[in-house]
């Protein structure tokens, strides 16, 4: 049987689960598992149900060394609260990060849409890519309704790229389902988000949003087309969101 074979199977299987129960199946069927988390709201829901299926399992945060405040924050407090987590933070490459921004400057990524992929790749793709290094499978928070784009992503799907299982527990989740759990369980969260920025990323490029605009709308807003950033999709770059 194929890996395809394998996930086209669980797909099938899971098809209107809970996230909890893809979540109890994900982490019973694979040894090499971890959660891919930027700590958004839909990151800090899984992180809170994984720690009561398995306490000890693996959670990745890229850390770009360009977060906002409030996420390093956030990441403290959700250390504190489940102790167990394995949480392992991935920086970029020194070197690679002295040696670009030392010829196109320290906000290089505001002079054109090559400069922000190429700060995109060296801070995020790179290490996405050690820290998948290795993985049967990984989890992300993605749900189906944050852009049009992702509306063919299925419950269990195979990451191409990787060739690895990819379980998007959330996927049929709407953006009030995760700020109902996010208050019925008390979960720690970004700080930002009272602040109306519904998608985080790094802080130069993540803007507060207007009442009506996309959710996304406040990530690399002065780039005429705002594309998905690449940790799912392609070689652009964001931690767990295909904008960034
Ligand atoms: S989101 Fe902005 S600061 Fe962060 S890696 Fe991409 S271009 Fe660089």
């Amino acid at each position: 049987m194929t890996l395809q074979t394998d996930i086209d199977s669980a797909a099938a299987q899971l098809k209107g689960r809970t996230p909890q129960e893809v979540l109890t199946w994900a982490l019973g069927n694979y040894e090499k598992i971890s959660l891919a988390s930027s700590f958004g709201a839909e990151d800090v829901a899984l992180i809170d149900m994984i720690a009561k299926i398995k306490p000890d399992a693996h959670v990745f945060t890229l850390d770009t060394g360009r977060l906002n405040a409030e996420t390093y924050e956030v990441i403290a407090k959700v250390q504190q609260k489940y102790p167990q987590i394995q949480l392992r933070i991935m920086f970029p490459q020194a070197e690679a990060v002295e040696q670009m921004v030392s010829e196109k400057g320290i906000n290089l990524f505001y002079d054109s849409v090559e400069n922000r992929k190429q700060c995109c790749y060296i801070r995020k793709v790179e290490p996405l890519g050690r820290a998948t290094k290795g993985l049967d499978a990984w989890i992300t928070g993605l749900r189906r309704d944050q852009t049009a784009n992702r509306s063919a992503m299925a419950t269990v799907e195979l990451d191409g790229d990787r060739h690895i299982a990819k379980i998007n527990p959330l996927i049929d989740w709407s953006n009030e389902d995760v700020w109902a759990y996010i208050h019925q369980n008390d979960v720690p969260y970004n700080a930002l988000h009272d602040q109306n920025f519904p998608s985080i990323g790094c802080a130069p490029c993540t803007r507060a949003v207007q009442a009506g605009e996309d959710l996304r709308a406040g990530r690399w807003w002065w780039e005429m087309s705002n594309q998905e950033c690449g940790l799912h999709v392609n070689s652009d770059g964001d931690l767990v969101r295909a904008k960034g």
